[in-house]
């Protein structure tokens, strides 16, 4: 049985968003449980390899017999007496209300722990509302942002004390469902700013196969996918593609929304079903801070991340370009040094082919976990040639780490004072992972964990 963790807050808070977030692609496995009650929502959730069954109570607020506060209380007292943690959600945005209050009060009477979130925190419309949640009385709230899946790091860190802690490394590796299969299908989103070439690039792969698996799916409102399979020309393999494709759509559609503020939009919706994301500059253009923003989306979202520069046919001092962009990717996107970077025609054809295979490449790497003796063996070089510090003297101990987590790997580093571990250790670590691991160009995350 997993531990039952039970998002509890008023309406529009993101207790839903939450849910879908922690619930992931195992959505599917949501139940009703016929017998039990229609208005909670229960899926098994993971964050970063801690597994627990999640409770969504948003339902409540459809009962339109009594009062909100009064069905409310009735529902969190129900669900309450399963839970072995509540995650109440206050909305960092709207900042606290007289109903969180009144929430707030019947959780502090509860014996079951309370980990309070201030969700909608990105970006700096949250900083206030973070603040305001102090005043409910139930310590240090977290700040999160369901929608954009930050602050994720620390919602585990709140966590961890509460559920079933986390099995040390074992020496053996018994772990089938950690198999990546490479012939699985890849699926790659091709995004960029508009007149990048997105449609004449698509168009271009479809068109030299000839090999349209499928008819077009509709998948979202707003991106398809179309499936067709990749015949590497070097070995002659066919492998299977489905491309997640925004522009087509957007075009189709007509709209009149500013074209330039829907890239991202789109990029977004895009970047959600795809593995690998492809981002599109223009050569005429250049990398302009559309595309960074795109980028650094991309990588924030996980995902495996490459950037090919279209319409190399007509660029001009070719090499001066190449050299600028790949400047100024490693300085605007810190968090990934190294990211592939290719020139593209989509009119001729030229690199696409190249651009393919390196697809397939990253989504290997994203996709790999390293085996628990190299992982060993890296983490004790990588100590020896540099040593955690010890400020104020005392040495901060860095025992073990454990990858908890492919697609993207997440790692979990065990020790004593990690709240004191400086961020340009953390960065160390992760540079070193990806340089020596095999990492290169791929999102990788630590979490940090101290006994309690
Ligand atoms: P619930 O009623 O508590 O289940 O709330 P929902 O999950 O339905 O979210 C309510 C609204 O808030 C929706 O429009 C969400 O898109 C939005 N929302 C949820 N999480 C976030 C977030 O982290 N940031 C922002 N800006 N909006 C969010
Ligand atoms: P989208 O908005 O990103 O889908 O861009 P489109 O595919 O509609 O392309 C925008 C414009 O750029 C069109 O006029 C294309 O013909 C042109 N274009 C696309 N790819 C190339 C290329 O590789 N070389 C050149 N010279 N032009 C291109």
């Amino acid at each position: 049985m997993l531990p039952q963790v039970i998002i509890i807050g008023r309406p529009n808070v993101g207790k839903s968003t939450l849910f879908n977030r922690l619930v992931g692609k195992r959505l599917a496995l949501v139940d009703d449980q016929p017998g039990v009650t229609r208005d909670r929502r229960f899926g098994d959730a993971e964050l970063l390899g801690l597994k627990f069954q999640i409770v969504d109570t948003a339902g409540w607020e459809d009962d339109e017999a009594e009062t909100l506060p009064g069905r409310m209380r009735k529902q969190t007292e129900a669900a309450l007496a399963t839970a072995d943690v509540a995650l109440f959600v206050v909305d960092a945005r709207a900042g606290v209300t007289p109903l969180d209050e009144e929430i707030a009060n019947w959780l502090r009477s509860s014996p079951v722990p309370v980990i309070l979130l201030a969700n909608k925190a990105e970006g700096r419309a949250g900083e206030s509302g973070l603040l305001e949640a102090y005043s409910l009385g139930l310590g240090d709230p977290v700040a999160i942002s369901a929608e954009h899946g930050q602050g994720m790091g620390d919602l585990f860190e709140g966590l961890l004390p509460y559920l079933e802690p986390l099995q040390p490394p074992e020496e053996e590796e018994s772990d089938e469902d950690w198999e990546f299969d490479p012939q699985a299908v890849l699926k790659l989103a091709i995004v960029g700013r508009p007149n990048a070439g997105k449609s004449t690039l698509i168009n271009k792969l479809l068109q030299e196969d000839r090999l349209l698996t499928g008819p077009e799916a509709g998948i979202t409102r707003d991106s398809i996918a179309i499936d067709w399979i990749w015949t590497d020309p070097k070995t002659g393999d066919s492998r299977d593609v489905r491309l997640i494709d925004t522009a087509g759509m957007r075009k189709k559609a007509q709209v009149t929304e500013k074209l330039e503020r829907m890239a991202v939009a789109d990029a977004r919706h895009a970047v959600d079903f795809a593995e690998v994301v492809v981002l599109l500059l223009d050569a005429t253009r250049g990398l302009e801070h559309q595309d960074l923003k795109i980028a650094s989306m991309a990588l924030e979202e996980g995902r495996a991340l490459m950037i090919a520069i279209n319409k190399w046919d007509v660029a001009e001092d070719a090499s001066k370009l190449f050299n600028g962009i790949r400047a100024a990717l490693d300085e605007g996107l810190a968090q990934v040094r190294g990211v592939p970077l290719l020139a593209v025609s989509a009119r001729t054809g030229k690199g696409l082919d190249d651009m393919i295979a390196a697809a397939f490449s990253i989504r290997e790497a994203w996709s790999r976990r390293v085996p628990t003796s190299a992982l060993n063996r890296w983490f004790d070089d990588a100590l020896a040639a540099n040593p955690p510090p010890a400020p104020g003297g005392k040495r901060i101990k860095l025992r073990y780490i454990t990858q908890a987590k492919t697609r993207p790997p997440g790692f979990v580093l065990f020790g004593t004072r990690l709240d004191m571990l400086p961020e340009s250790y953390k960065r160390y670590l992760i540079n070193s992972i990806r340089r020596e691991l095999g990492f290169e160009a791929v999102p990788i995350r630590i979490n940090l964990r101290s006994p309690k």
